[in-house]
């Protein structure tokens, strides 16, 4: 069975609300039998409640069968409404108009409980989980995240890597992972590369079509990539969150799974008030922010002195000043650049960079240690 067709089938069928409960058609439990074949023929089965109107029944089916329909790589959907579930075989269908895939709060619609999910579930084994945010984008938070992550492995602890940046994903370039996650009993499996389990929201939405969700749609996809995700046993789970302080942080703080938080900004006055509000957000909701990291501090040039294109220490003295630790000043290096295009992380590397990342995660594991 192609489960990332079927994941993505059942995203869409999540968009489908039962006017009787206020919930969607999968948070509901009624999809039942969903099946796709190698020509994208897909059958299942809507489970009516007892008591549900033929008409109910009719238009609920109607927005299933083109919810389906409008998957990228459907051809066909046969699907039937069934008075009382048990696994009805559904007849093969004609093809379903085209109709727009949408979402809500459980937008991947893996698991057919009929309660709500409580966020970090499936996390029991997971220690520390430590968000990386910035003010702004284009700052480095994402390549700052996955390679803090990758030094952290390093030093011998189990570490996870949730790509939580709904809007621009980039675990998968900064890993260069190209396949979808597998699945195992209902939970998506993590991919591993360089020590580090890692899941992007990017391996199960399309960003372009994630740009448009709203509240609870963005916070229904944290909630799962936190509890439908086979974790495992982990010491730390660096989630990489969206710029600016929105709806995942709310999420994540939310959650109370939260160990604390890393800043990252660039040293500019701009990112700067920017990373002042971070601060203050995690803050105000208990979340212990670790500390600030300056990227972008200085560009070196051939003869070895340093040109500071942003200012010098900014985010040094913006940290000094909401009496937060600064944890590390990352230059501007070509190389990180380049290998973080490549899908290899320079803190796997023999290069300076690489020491300062293994610093930060020296410095990282502190405090989980503590904590
Ligand atoms: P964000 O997650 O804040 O949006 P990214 O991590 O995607 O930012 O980084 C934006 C771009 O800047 C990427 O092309 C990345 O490779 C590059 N970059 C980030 N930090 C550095 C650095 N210290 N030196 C060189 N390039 C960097």
């Amino acid at each position: 069975m192609n489960d990332s067709l079927i994941l993505r089938i059942r995203a869409a069928l999540a968009g489908v609300i039962n006017p009787a409960t206020g919930n969607n058609v999968v948070a509901d439990g009624m999809v039942e039998g969903l099946s796709a074949d190698a020509q994208g023929r897909v059958r299942f089965a809507l489970a009516m409640k007892e008591g549900a109107s033929r008409e109910i029944a009719e238009t609920l089916l109607a927005k299933a069968k083109e919810a389906a329909g409008g998957v990228d790589g459907v051809g066909a959907v046969a699907a039937v409404a069934t008075a009382h579930g048990g696994g009805a075989k559904p007849p093969q269908g004609r093809p379903s108009p085209q109709a727009s895939a949408s979402a809500h709060a459980n937008p991947f619609g893996l698991q057919q409980r009929p309660r709500v999910r409580e966020a970090g579930e499936s996390m029991s084994g997971v220690k520390a989980v430590i968000a990386v945010a910035s003010g702004k984008g284009g700052v480095g938070k994402s390549t700052i995240a996955a390679n803090l992550a990758v030094a952290l492995a390093a030093t011998g602890l189990k570490t996870g890597f949730l790509d939580a940046d709904i809007y621009g994903p980039s675990a998968p370039t900064l890993f260069a992972i190209k396949d979808k996650p597998a699945m195992k009993d209902g939970k998506i499996l993590p991919h591993e590369a360089y020590g580090v389990k890692i899941m992007s929201i990017g391996m199960l939405v399309d960003p372009e079509k994630a740009v448009a969700w709203r509240g609870p749609m963005v916070m229904g996809a944290v909630r799962q990539l936190m509890s439908d995700v086979d974790w495992g046993a982990l010491d730390v789970l660096i989630i990489d969150t969206p710029p600016g302080t929105g709806d995942t942080h709310l999420s994540l703080i939310q959650s109370k799974r939260l160990t604390g938080a890393v800043i990252v900004s660039t040293p500019q006055e701009m990112a700067l008030a920017d990373m002042r509000r971070g601060v203050s957000l995690f803050r105000q909701t208990g979340t212990p922010v670790i500390g600030v990291i300056e990227n972008m501090a200085w560009l070196e040039a051939p003869g070895g002195e340093r040109q500071y294109l942003f200012g010098e220490g900014g985010a040094r003295r913006a940290a000094q000043a909401l009496d937060a630790p600064f944890l590390a000043a990352v230059p501007l290096y070509p190389d990180l650049r380049q290998a973080s295009d490549d899908g290899q992380p320079l803190a796997a590397r023999d290069h300076p960079g690489a020491d300062i990342f293994n610093r930060l995660a020296g410095d990282v594991a502190d405090f989980i240690k503590r904590a």
